[in-house]
C-alpha cells in the first residue's frame, strides 16, 4: 500500500509520519509530475484551504486530483482539507474570488466557525467505528454545517459534525496526525484496502 500525501502547504510531514508509525508507504506530491505515481489513497492535511486551492489550481493538479477521487480513490482532508473537499463552503471573503476546491464531497463547511479565541481547542469525543472517545486537536477549525444524505456523520462536537464520510472520502476537522492516537489513520487505511 502506498499513500500520496499532498505537501504543497500545511501539515503534511505529520501525516508522513503517523503514516510510517503505521508502517505504510508514502510519497509527497509537489507538482503534477509527483501525482503520476502509483497510489492507493491521498491524504489532503490542515493548513490554509485558500493557498493550497490556487496552488492545486496552478500547478494544474486541480482536475487530475478530482478524477481520480470521483473514480473512486480514498482519500483523507484534514481541517483544510474538508474545506476543499466540500462542495459548498461557507466564511469566505465576501470581497475576493471564490478559491478553487476540489468539491466532490455532498456537504458545506463552515469555515474559521468557532470564532477566533474558539477555533483552536483540544477535546475527546467519540467517532462511529471506533471504540472509545478520540483525542480532537481543533486549529481555526471549519464544521460541517450540512450534509446530504449519502455523507455519513461520525463525530459530533458540541452540536457541531467534525468527522464524515461519503464513501471514499473520509474528512477531519480536527488534527488526527497532531495527536500520538492512530486509529484515525487506521480507519482511514482499511477504506483503502
Ligand atoms: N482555517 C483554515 C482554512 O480555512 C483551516 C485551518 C487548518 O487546516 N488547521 O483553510
Amino acid at each position: 500500500m502506498r499513500i500520496a500525501v499532498l505537501a504543497l502547504q500545511g501539515a503534511f510531514l505529520e501525516h508522513e509520519m503517523m503514516l510510517h508509525k503505521l508502517g505504510v508507504d508514502s510519497f509527497e506530491v509537489r507538482q503534477l509530475q509527483d501525482w503520476k505515481q502509483e497510489k492507493d489513497g491521498l491524504i489532503i492535511p490542515g493548513g490554509e484551504s485558500t493557498t493550497q486551492g490556487k496552488l492545486l489550481h496552478d500547478l494544474g493538479l486541480l482536475d487530475p486530483v478530482r478524477k481520480a477521487i470521483e473514480d473512486g480513490l480514498p482519500v483523507f482532508g484534514t481541517c483544510a482539507g474538508l474545506i476543499l473537499l466540500s462542495r459548498e463552503v461557507e466564511g469566505n471573503s465576501q470581497s475576493a474570488p471564490v478559491p478553487p476546491r476540489l468539491g466532490t464531497m455532498n456537504m458545506t463547511a463552515a469555515r474559521n466557525a468557532y470564532g477566533r479565541q474558539l477555533g483552536s481547542f483540544h477535546t475527546e469525543a467519540s467517532f462511529r467505528g471506533i471504540e472509545g472517545d478520540i483525542p480532537m486537536t481543533f486549529i481555526r477549525a471549519p464544521y460541517i454545517k450540512e450534509a446530504a444524505g449519502e455523507v455519513e456523520i461520525l463525530s459530533e462536537v458540541d452540536g457541531h459534525i467534525v468527522a464524515a464520510r461519503q464513501r471514499n472520502h473520509l474528512v477531519t476537522a480536527f488534527h488526527p496526525e497532531l495527536d500520538n492516537d492512530t486509529r484515525v489513520h487506521e480507519y482511514f487505511l482499511e477504506m483503502v484496502k
